[in-house]
C-alpha cells in the first residue's frame, strides 16, 4: 500500500548547465492547464490512503504564483493524511520572500527543501545559478520565525577546475545557515547537458574524495548524521520521503515525468509537456519481478549508511543475503560489512559506491 506521494512541477525560470531533469520553462498558460492535468491525473489513481509523506519536487515548485498555489492547494486537499505527515516543498533560494513563505506554512508544508548548490561565483556562473549569502541567511531566518523547524538545502561539488578551497567556503557558509540536513551531491554529468558537452567530467577520482572525505568529516563534527551516501541530518531529521525510495517501498508519482511504484509495478509518465497536457500521463509501466525486487532493494538499501537489514530480508525472501556467493566476496574484500544483523558498505569505500553495485549486479 502506497503512503507516499510525489508530485513533479516541472516548470523553471531559466535552465541550469547540468541539469537532466524533466522541466520546461514557467509559461503562465501552460501552468494552468497543468494543474488541471494533474488534478485530473490524481483523482484518476490516487486510491485513498492516508498520506506518511509528501515531496513537491521540480522542476521548480517556488516558480508558481499564488493563483497557481491556490489551485495547487486544491490539489493537495484530495489527499488524506497521518498526523506525523511530512510534506516537503522544493524551492529556489531566490524565489523565497515572507508571503511566499506564509503561504507555504498556511498550505501546510512542514519542510522546505531549498537548492542554493554553492556560494562561489565562479561555481554558480558555470552551473547558471544564482545564490548570494546574505540573502540566503536572511530568507533561512524569515522561514525559521513562520515555524519550518525542518529545513534541507542542496549543494553540489566536485564541477570542473573546482578546488578544496572553494568547497571549504562552501561547507562553512552552508554551515553557517544551520539547516536540519543537507544533500550534498557529487555533480553527475549527464549527457545532454550544456556541462558535459563543454567539459565532460569534474574533478578528478582523487579530488573527488578528498572533497567527499573533507565534507563527511566536517558536517559529522558539526554534529549531522552521514546517513546516505549524500545526506546529512541534525536531531534525526532524516529526508522521511526519500527514505521511502531508499527502503524501495511503493510510492505515487504524479505530473510530467514523474515515476512511481505502486502494486509492484514501477511507471514512468511521459516527459512531453503536450501529452501530459491532453491527458495521456503514462509513458511505461513495468511489473517488477521478485528478483528485480531484491535487486533494487539491495541496491538503494546500501545507499544508506547502515545499510539492508538481514533479519528483514530473510523474513521477507527467505534467503540469507550475507551467504550470497557475490556478497561474500565483496565482504572478504572489506568493500561490504555485517554487523549488527545489517549488511553495509564500509564507510571508508562509500566513495566508491557506484563501482560497487556494479560489481554486485
Ligand atoms: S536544476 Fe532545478 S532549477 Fe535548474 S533547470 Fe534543473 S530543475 Fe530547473
Amino acid at each position: 500500500m502506497a503512503r507516499s506521494v510525489y508530485i513533479h512541477i516541472p516548470f523553471c525560470k531559466s535552465i541550469c548547465s547540468y541539469c537532466d531533469f524533466c522541466k520546461v520553462f514557467y509559461v503562465k498558460k501552460w501552468a494552468d492547464r497543468y494543474l488541471e492535468e494533474l488534478y485530473n491525473e490524481i483523482t484518476d489513481r490516487y486510491e485513498g490512503e492516508l498520506i506518511k509523506t509528501l515531496y513537491i519536487g521540480g522542476g521548480s515548485p517556488s516558480q508558481l504564483n499564488e493563483h497557481d498555489l491556490e489551485k495547487l492547494e486544491k490539489i493537495i486537499n484530495l489527499f488524506q493524511f497521518t498526523e506525523d505527515y511530512e510534506f516537503t516543498f522544493e524551492a529556489n533560494i531566490n524565489d523565497l520572500n515572507d508571503i511566499y513563505l506564509t503561504r507555504l506554512k498556511n498550505m501546510k508544508v512542514n519542510r522546505l527543501s531549498i537548492g542554493i548548490e554553492s556560494f562561489d561565483e565562479k561555481k554558480l556562473k558555470l552551473m547558471g545559478r544564482d545564490a548570494d549569502f546574505d540573502q540566503a541567511s536572511k530568507i533561512i531566518k524569515i522561514a525559521r520565525s513562520k515555524g519550518f523547524d525542518n529545513i534541507n538545502i542542496d549543494m553540489i561539488y566536485g564541477l570542473p577546475n573546482e578546488s578544496l578551497n572553494t568547497l571549504k567556503e562552501d561547507v562553512k557558509k552552508v554551515l553557517k545557515l544551520k539547516p536540519d540536513h543537507i544533500s550534498f551531491y557529487s555533480l553527475i554529468f549527464e549527457p545532454n547537458t550544456k556541462l558535459f558537452l563543454h567539459y565532460k567530467k569534474g574533478v578528478s577520482q582523487d579530488e573527488e574524495y578528498e572533497m567527499y572525505s573533507y565534507i563527511k568529516r566536517t558536517l559529522s563534527k558539526a554534529g549531522y548524521e552521514h546517513y546516505e551516501i549524500s545526506n546529512y541530518a541534525k536531531n534525526g531529521k532524516y529526508a522521511k520521503h526519500n527514505l521511502v525510495y531508499w527502503n524501495n517501498d511503493e510510492y505515487y508519482g504524479f505530473g510530467l515525468g514523474a515515476a512511481g511504484y505502486l502494486h509492484e509495478v514501477r511507471y514512468e509518465n511521459t516527459r512531453s509537456i503536450s501529452k501530459y497536457l491532453d491527458g495521456n500521463y503514462m509513458y511505461k509501466r513495468e511489473l517488477v519481478s521478485i528478483e528485480d525486487e531484491k535487486k533494487n532493494k539491495l541496491m538503494l538499501g546500501l545507499r544508506l549508511t547502515k545499510g539492508v537489514n538481514l533479519n528483514e530480508w530473510f523474513l521477507k525472501y527467505g534467503d540469507n543475503l550475507e551467504a550470497d556467493e557475490n556478497i561474500q566476496k565483496l565482504i572478504k574484500e572489506k568493500l561490504l560489512k555485517v554487523e549488527n544483523n545489517y549488511l553495509f558498505i564500509n564507510p571508508k569505500k562509500l566513495y566508491v559506491m557506484n563501482e560497487i553495485l556494479i560489481r554486485i549486479i
